[in-house]
């Protein structure tokens, strides 16, 4: 192996992303390959993108809460080393059960795990969302959480990524990872060979097949989730909101973002566009003609056991897998675990090393 490993990166999803920054800016060999077009447009692109804890009952999973909790500094620093600003919708969040003790019991789950959400009563919803047509009693505030639109972050990470030496190769699919004596040498990519110390596989969905003759099961299954854009009368940029009804968002007036699960049926996507234009009339008022710009579905890597899977492939020296959910919150703690995986260096992002 040369004095400088040579580090491919397969997906250029956010998390492909955001280890191809950490790992150029640390100065290593970087070349990442996308098998689409353009960077960021697999699932990426139909992401909510909310940076949150408030939405995750800490009971669950302590640890995962935990990242999610760092995962506002944790942008905010990556942010930082950009030198820019990230293309981010920062006016807080909002959450609320279907009845004021269901809000109350999230707010004592949370306070117990160590975050002490602010309670804001009626009055004070109305005024952080006018167009509310009733508003809750109670809601818990997270005023610093904020939603990324991932795909303009993912392409403006990989563009500081290039300017510190890293290579994109966009539209080439890895097809094959060739080994020699268990350790990984070189990834086919389209027509080319390409010389590979380590590889990184952040390929979301399509991690598994990439690894399958190494690794006979990733443990990682498509989950599907809908974006759905409305266009309507949003006089006002609103916060994050999730209530029973509808998840939303409105990051620019006369725009409304909600995320759903995806219905059963031949037409999901019709079923969704009825489905939140009938709720977005119901929970807002004055909202004018309302029209479907696009519903977008797209199949979230979940790892199964809902651990992320980010850690060195035990049959493959060299290589090492970067997958999980949800992505975006946890992207700057694989960015940083990668980058100690690859180095050798111990443990400093959170997360615990899987080996597959
Ligand atoms: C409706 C919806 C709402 C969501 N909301 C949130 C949220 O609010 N917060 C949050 O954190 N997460 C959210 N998620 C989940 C989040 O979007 C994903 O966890 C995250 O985008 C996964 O990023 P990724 O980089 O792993 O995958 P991807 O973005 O899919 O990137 C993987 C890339 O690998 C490429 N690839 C695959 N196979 C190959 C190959 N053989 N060779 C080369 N390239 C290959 C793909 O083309 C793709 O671009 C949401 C998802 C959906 C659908």
């Amino acid at each position: 192996m040369s004095a400088s490993p040579k580090i491919v990166i397969a997906g250029a999803g956010i998390i492909g992303a955001v280890a191809a920054f950490e790992l150029s800016r640390a100065g290593a060999d970087v070349t990442i390959i996308e098998a689409r077009p353009r960077p960021g447009e697999g699932v990426s692109a139909a992401s909510f993108g909310w940076i949150n804890a408030i939405t995750f009952d800490p009971e669950n999973d302590p640890s995962i809460y935990a990242l999610r909790q760092q995962a506002i500094g944790s942008w905010a620093a990556l942010e930082q080393a950009l030198g820019k600003p990230l293309p981010a919708h920062r006016q807080g969040a909002l959450f609320w059960g279907d009845t004021r003790a269901e809000t109350m019991v999230a707010r004592d789950r949370h306070r117990e795990a160590g975050c002490d959400y602010r309670i804001v009563d009626r009055v004070e919803i109305a005024e952080l969302l006018p167009q509310l047509t009733l508003p809750p009693e109670a809601a818990l505030f997270a005023p610093e959480e904020f939603a990324l639109d991932v795909t303009a972050t993912a392409r403006m990470l990989l563009k500081a990524a290039e300017e510190n030496g890293a290579a994109l190769i966009t539209g080439t699919e890895i097809t094959a990872i060739e080994s020699a004596g268990g350790r990984v040498r070189a990834v086919r990519a389209g027509d080319t060979l390409l010389e590979a110390d380590r590889l990184i596989v952040a390929a979301g969905t399509g991690s598994g097949r990439i690894l399958a003759p190494f690794v006979q099961d990733l443990g990682v299954e498509p989950s599907p989730a809908a974006l759905v854009t409305v266009t309507g009368n949003f006089p006002q940029t609103t916060c994050i909101t999730d209530s029973p009804e509808l998840e939303f968002r409105i990051p620019k007036p006369g725009l409304l973002i909600s995320a759903h699960d995806v219905p059963e049926g031949s037409d999901p996507e019709g079923t969704l566009a009825r489905r939140t234009i009938e709720r977005t009339r119901r929970i807002l008022k004055n909202t004018g003609e309302l029209a479907v710009r696009s519903v977008q579905i797209g199949q979230r890597p979940f790892p199964i056991g809902g651990t992320p899977l980010v850690g060195p492939v035990a049959s493959l020296t060299g290589a090492y897998v970067a997958v999980a959910h949800p992505g975006v919150i946890l992207a700057p703690a694989i960015g940083a675990r990668v980058c100690d995986l690859v180095s050798g260096r111990a443990a400093g992002s959170g997360l615990q090393p899987i080996m597959l």
